[in-house]
């Protein structure tokens, strides 16, 4: 089992690293929200990824509704010297469901298209995620 300080890690780091200048991607929501163009709470990143990390082979094995450790982070780009660098690293708790799916890996348009025809592109996307 992991200890209760891995479990609860969360870190932000909002001005840059390098230089300690502004995120670009924050401040243009900053700017938003003042205009009333967006919510309050809306957050806005570079990049922004949420998964689990799993040995190939292995997650098959899981039950449906299996908690398994993982990760999410936001990243954003330096105003100042354009570096990029990650505003926010969280430990999360990722559930195993029928349409877990890593975030990097999708099926290209000819593979959808053959999975559509079959009628099967849930199923069919599960099983080529998993090999
Ligand atoms: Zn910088």
């Amino acid at each position: 089992m992991e200890d209760k300080e891995s479990k609860d890690f969360r870190k932000e780091f909002p001005k840059c690293p390098v230089c300690g200048g502004k995120p670009l991607f924050h401040e243009t929501a900053l700017a938003l929200k003042a205009r009333g163009l967006v919510d309050e709470k809306w957050e806005m990143a570079l990049d922004s990824r949420q998964g689990a990390i799993m040995q190939p082979g292995k997650e098959s094995s899981l039950p449906i509704g299996t908690e398994v450790p993982g990760y999410s982070f936001n990243t954003d780009i330096c105003m100042e010297c354009g570096n990029i660098w990650a505003v926010k690293l969280e430990r999360v708790t990722v559930k195993k469901t029928i349409t877990l799916a890593s975030p990097t890996v999708m099926p290209n348009r000819e593979a959808r298209r053959h999975m559509k025809q079959k009628g099967n592109y849930q199923s069919d996307l599960r099983n080529l995620l998993l090999s």
